[in-house]
């Protein structure tokens, strides 16, 4: 059995604890100063993980850490694309529009379900107009960016 060390969930197999790192389990700091929190809440964890094992009467120690790797990554979370298939805890709500569109053209696909309310759960394009036909995008950019 492999635990998240963050959020305590187990995995079954190594391979998707990992999956879980990369994935569900990640870290999101909004300025510098939290990378501090970030990591003195990593050495918890792990001084954490020490006294919990030495309670065990293992007679080990933890004496020093040699090396510890904290991998950065620059988040964009409002980067307007295409589809993007959302998790089953988010669809089985039904309380989400997913439309799947294969453009760039997605804040067009959502102002015409906005006008024409969908039904159902799969979102196709072809279930309502094409947004060229109830919208005049003249002049705007597509993907739309925060700027607009
Ligand atoms: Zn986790």
């Amino acid at each position: 059995m492999f635990t998240c060390s963050s959020c305590q969930k187990s995995f079954s197999r190594k391979d998707n604890l990992i999956r879980h790192l990369k994935n569900a389990c990640k870290k999101v700091i909004c300025n510098s100063s939290a990378t501090k929190d970030l990591v003195e809440d990593f050495l918890t964890i792990i001084d954490n993980k020490a006294d919990e094992f030495a309670e065990k009467d293992s007679g080990w120690i933890l004496l020093n850490l040699l090396f510890l790797e904290i991998n950065i990554n620059k988040f964009n979370p409002l980067r307007a694309s295409s589809f993007i298939q959302l998790p089953p805890e988010i669809t089985q709500r039904q309380a989400v529009v997913n439309i799947r569109n294969n453009d760039d053209y997605c804040f067009a696909w959502y102002v015409v379900a906005a006008l024409h309310p969908p039904t159902g759960v799969d979102f196709q394009t072809s279930s309502n107009p094409h947004y060229s036909t109830v919208l005049n995008t003249t002049g705007i950019d597509f993907p739309i960016t925060l700027r607009h």
